[in-house]
């Protein structure tokens, strides 16, 4: 069995429809399918309506953007099995989304400073706009030559574009999943801001796990064999679920294939059962 359980349509920064995600994960062979776009659920809908044709079964899913200490913590947190209609989510959602518009605003104003001018019309809009969609504005322009370009010359941290996220603090995170029935895992975790603290990734996790995490995303196409290994290690430890997937994107990664990743991603039945077991125990326990 081939499961995906992190993907991006254009809802948020990834480039594909949730329906051509979702017939594209079908030519995959992927048959379970998280659609996590960033702080945005409205392809959900319209994913399962396609999967449901196609036979693929489709979790809903979101991936929140976290910030604390002024941007020098900030991570991802993956919330899957929710209800995707849960008053509270969508409301905070979409204030997360009106504070990124901001964010994007102070980029365009910093880039200008920089001496780029990009147009506000040239973002295209979407759900949850970011830096993919100032970096594809900065390759239509002529500024830069590959989206890649664009991160390393304007828009990474230290860069003169860059404006750290505007996400919500952790506890906010974890609670809006869970009181909308879900689980929450940290995304990616070696890639989060701030795990190289003292006492690194181990107690960046344990203060998560304080928090009511649930999961950790231990397999992921940035994840280096040895991160993984340790990623496992430290769920067991905390008895955390552990999930994975490709974070596609279409073509903001080319390289990256649904269900595969780079190609050695594996994400099978094992995977789903814990998670579906999980997504159960918090719905028994009704917090
Ligand atoms: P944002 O949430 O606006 O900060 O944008 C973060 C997103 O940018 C990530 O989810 C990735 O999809 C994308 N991203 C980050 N770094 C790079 C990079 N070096 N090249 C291409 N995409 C990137
Ligand atoms: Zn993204
Ligand atoms: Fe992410
Ligand atoms: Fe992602």
């Amino acid at each position: 069995m081939i499961c995906d359980f992190h993907t991006h349509s254009n809802v948020s920064d990834g480039s594909l429809s949730p329906r051509e995600l979702v017939e594209s994960a079908g030519r995959e062979g992927v048959q379970v399918l998280a659609l996590t776009d960033h702080d945005d659920v409205s392809g959900v809908p319209i994913a399962r309506e396609v999967g449901r044709g196609l036979g693929i079964e489709i979790l809903s899913g979101v991936e929140i953007s976290v910030s604390e200490d002024d941007g020098a913590r900030q991570m991802h947190v993956l919330g899957l099995g929710f209800d995707p209609d849960h008053p509270a989510l969508v409301d905070s959602l979409s204030r997360i989304r009106m504070r990124r518009e901001a964010r994007v605003r102070e980029m365009l104003s910093r880039l200008a400073d920089a001496g780029v001018e990009l147009p506000a019309e040239s973002l295209e809009t979407c759900g949850a706009v970011g830096r993919p969609h100032v970096a594809r504005a900065l390759v239509a322009a002529g500024a830069c030559t590959s989206i890649q370009d664009a991160f390393v010359r304007y828009l990474r941290r230290g860069r003169p574009g860059y404006v750290p996220s505007a996400g919500v603090p952790a506890r906010t995170a974890i609670e809006l999943i869970q009181a909308a029935g879900g689980i929450a895992c940290l995304a990616h975790p070696p890639l989060s801001a701030g795990v190289d603290q003292p006492g690194g990734l181990e107690t960046f996790v344990e203060r998560l796990v304080r928090l009511g995490l649930d999961g950790l995303e231990v397999w992921h196409p940035g994840h280096r064999s040895s991160q993984t290994k340790k990623l496992r290690r430290l769920a067991r430890q905390f008895d955390l679920v552990q999930t994975g997937g490709s974070d596609f994107h279409g073509d903001v990664k080319p390289d990256i294939r649904l269900g595969r990743g780079r190609g050695g991603l594996k994400v099978g039945s094992a995977v789903y059962r814990a998670i579906c077991a999980r997504i159960r125990t918090r719905a028994q326990s009704g917090d």
